[in-house]
């Protein structure tokens, strides 16, 4: 098997996967109060796509992305709406993966919910009870920060840069400032609680990462992932938790930079696109996958206008290439060693920006010169980063097709909303989607 290298957060080396045939992964999902917007959809993007180059390089990889449905948030947004919160929790999250389907890269091995953990949850607490790293104070319990002796070693914080973030009334309850919350006792206006030794309550947001990793992946697994804003308070806490009931935990520490955009510009111009939904709607799912590889996953990324353009260009390049190529060559030597390379930057800390600038070199060179075999090797590397339906939809729209999109933009032009969505669906049933881009609309094959 291939060496596949990973930058680990924890010791800042570049580390090896362990040689073990399976490899578990732990990336942390959203809390779902409210729909996910595109900064929740690159870890979810960066780890679907790391298994599926796991599983094509002979490894068994098992992804787990949690859902947190318990937590301030839920209630909050629960009051609004005057839903109760289990309620809301169980929409947003099945909003969350209708959403994520969209993305066309399937779903992670198990998905585990805060609320179906409770019971490994209260057993992983009793244990840091029981060995003295976390006591109970009005039916609160914390996790003692001063009794694990690592604590820090991942944020490699100063305690006094250290703020747990945690309500402001919950500070006389802990013996010290730096402890934080495992289990909180049940308060009134929250409508949900489960019993414990303690009483009453819910569990911490922190806790429920730690027991639902060990449940799904055992006490020691490969990677742990999120985005690089919860290295501390959140991953500091999973680590503390697991390691002080001695479990060893995660070997390495994978941390994705954050979606950075003008949210408020954004939202003002064109409704909220930083909302996965409305993003997928405007762009299509290539474009947006395409967008949220185009850097490397440790550094931060922008999202703009002029991105997301820009997005849409490179996989209309890629569209063009395969419908202008009809070869069924198998690769020459050439198209190998190209794949070669594209394989070798995936596996050097999962470059993508690399296999991008890979599989762009290739069509370069299959367009100038040809290249014997191009279009089976762009296939397979397509495949490699969730944009394989470009090679399996390449027809053109024909007569009918373009005739009922010219209906559609005069049904807008004289604002028939009914009549446009019902010209949408129909193109549908025939196979295409419409994308309204900032050049007008187009269609586009439905993946
Ligand atoms: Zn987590």
């Amino acid at each position: 098997m291939r060496e596949i290298r990973i930058r680990d957060t924890l010791s800042g080396q570049l580390c090896p996967l362990p040689t073990d045939k399976e490899i578990g992964i732990y990336a942390c999902g959203p809390t779902v109060y409210s729909r996910i917007h595109i900064g929740n959809a690159r870890p979810y993007v960066i780890f679907m796509l790391l298994r599926g180059f796991l599983d094509f390089q002979g490894y068994t990889a098992k992804l787990v992305i949690n859902v947190t449905d318990i937590n301030d948030k839920i209630y909050e947004a629960a009051r609004q709406t005057n839903e109760p919160s289990e309620e809301f929790a169980r929409k947003m999250a099945a909003a969350y993966r209708e959403d994520t389907d969209r993305l066309g890269l399937g779903r992670p091995d198990a998905e585990p919910l805060a609320t179906c953990t409770i019971e490994g949850i209260v057993q992983l607490i009793s244990e840091l009870v029981e060995s003295g790293h976390a006591y109970e104070s009005g039916g609160d319990v914390y996790f003692r920060v001063r009794s694990f002796d690592d604590y820090g070693k991942l944020s490699n914080r100063r305690t006094e840069d250290m703020d747990q973030g945690e309500e402001a009334g919950s500070a006389s309850l802990k013996e010290d400032q730096l402890d934080f919350a495992l289990w909180k006792a049940h308060k009134p206006g929250e409508d949900t609680s489960w019993p414990s030794p303690w009483g009453q309550g819910r569990p911490g947001w922190h806790i429920e990462c730690s027991a639902m990793a060990e449940t799904e992946l055992g006490a020691s697994f490969a990677i742990h992932g999120g985005g690089s804003d919860l290295i501390f308070p959140h991953h500091e806490n999973e680590i503390a938790q697991s390691e002080a009931a001695g479990r060893p935990f995660a070997r390495i520490w994978m941390h994705n930079g954050m979606i950075e955009a003008d949210a408020e510009k954004m939202s003002k111009s064109d409704g909220n696109i930083f909302q996965l939904s409305e993003a997928l709607d405007r762009y299509g799912r290539e474009a947006v996958v395409a967008f949220l590889i185009s850097g490397h996953y440790r550094q931060p990324l922008s999202f703009t206008e002029t991105a997301l353009q820009e997005a849409c260009v490179r996989v209309e390049r890629l569209r063009n290439f395969l419908r202008e190529t009809s070869d069924a060559e198998s690769p020459g030597l050439e198209a190998e060693s190209s794949m070669e390379m594209f394989e070798a930057a995936l596996a050097d800390d999962f470059n993508t920006p690399k296999a991008l600038a890979q599989l762009f070199d290739l069509v370069s060179a299959a367009n100038q010169t040809g290249v014997e075999g191009a279009r089976s090797t762009v296939t397979d590397m397509l495949g490699l980063i969730g944009l394989e339906s470009l090679a399996n939809a390449t027809a053109r729209p024909d007569d009918e097709a373009e005739a009922l999109l010219a209906e559609r933009q005069e049904a807008r032009a004289a604002k028939d909303f009914e009549r446009a969505d019902e010209i949408r669906d129909r193109l549908a049933e025939l196979g295409w989607e419409v994308r309204d881009g900032a050049d007008g609309a187009k269609l586009v094959p439905k993946a």
